[in-house]
């Protein structure tokens, strides 16, 4: 299924980020519901040509727990991608307001996103981009991970580190190391440390490299990254929780297990459902989804 971006109108804006915006639009043949994502930053014709070229393969990656592309488009160096519309919001949304996440969402979310970089990472794709606003929800349970290929297509010609919003604060220490330049490093487990400093950072309220008040420049930032200890989890974390995390955490890449591993772990597999009881199971399983969602909801209407 292609879609073009040009065939529909806008609804309403969801949200602006590092590299531009993101409307909800509807197909106006179709009706359908889609998010369209304009890159606004103008790009050479050569850059777009390659850009929307290596969109294409990546359009074809189809996975459960990875949001669709749909279609990309260019005009006058302006790109729009059209994408999987995602209800919930973010990840990076609930911490906005503040909300923490409690360790029985924060494993099936887990879960879901292992999933989708077990997917991509066998398909050779390295996500880059892990971080809250990219691990998006849907109402019916859905966790997908957004914006990989946009951001891997997009990162020779993207300046990441000049806000502190920016992607820089969730990348893994290897990534800084000037000797590492070109991705020569063992990528895949780069993901793997953005997702385990976004879970943590989902279960405490605040990014976890600096208490909630600081406010530090870049550079003290990827200092810490680079040189401190990395965070842990508070001590009344579950001890399965906290092993999941130190090992998402470990500073040298080759040491941090794959996603695929990670799936294994106790932490993910504690709450998997047997299956003698599977369908009462699933009821509540959607039953705690639905809180969960009905949650989301009341803080975003
Ligand atoms: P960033 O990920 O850096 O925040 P984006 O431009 O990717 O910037 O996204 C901005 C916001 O738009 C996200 O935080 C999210 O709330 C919303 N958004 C992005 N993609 C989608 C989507 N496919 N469906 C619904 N909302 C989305
Ligand atoms: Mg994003």
């Amino acid at each position: 299924e292609r879609v073009n971006p040009e065939d529909t109108v806008k609804i309403r804006t969801l949200g602006f980020g590092s590299s531009g915006k993101v409307y909800k639009v509807q197909h106006k043949k179709t009706n359908k519901v889609y998010a369209l994502k304009i890159i606004q930053d103008k790009h050479e014709p050569a850059v777009c040509k390659q850009i929307l070229t290596e969109m294409d393969i990546l359009r074809r990656a189809r996975n459960p727990y990875v949001v669709q592309c749909y279609g990309a488009s260019e005009k006058g160096g302006e790109i729009s991608f059209l994408l999987e519309y995602m209800d919930g919001g973010s990840l990076a949304d609930i911490l906005k307001s503040n909300k923490v996440i409690s360790e029985r969402y924060l494993a099936d979310i887990a879960m879901k996103v292992l999933k989708g970089l077990d997917y991509l990472h066998r398909n050779k794709i390295v996500h880059r981009d892990i971080k809250p606003s990219n691990i998006l929800l849907g109402r019916n349970q859905e966790v997908k991970i957004a914006d990989f290929g946009v951001s891997t297509v997009l990162a020779s010609t993207l300046a990441p580190c000049n806000t502190f919003v920016g992607t820089c604060a969730y990348m893994s220490p290897e990534r800084f190391d000037p000797d590492n330049q070109g991705g020569h490093y063992n990528g895949y487990a780069a993901d793997i440390w953005s997702l385990g400093l976004s879970l943590l950072e989902c279960a405490i309220g605040h990014y976890p490299f600096i208490s909630p008040e600081e406010k530090p420049d870049w550079p003290t930032l990827m200092f810490a990254i680079c040189y401190n200890p990395s965070p842990s989890p508070p001590e009344n974390a579950s001890p399965e929780f906290k092993d999941f995390i130190n090992q998402c955490l470990r500073k040298d890449p080759f040491l941090r297990p794959r996603a695929s591993t990670l799936l294994a772990h106790p932490f993910i597999t504690q709450y998997e459902v047997v299956p003698s009881s599977r369908a009462h199971s699933q009821q509540s399983g959607g039953r705690f989804w639905g809180n969960f969602t009905k949650a989301l909801t009341s803080i975003f209407s």
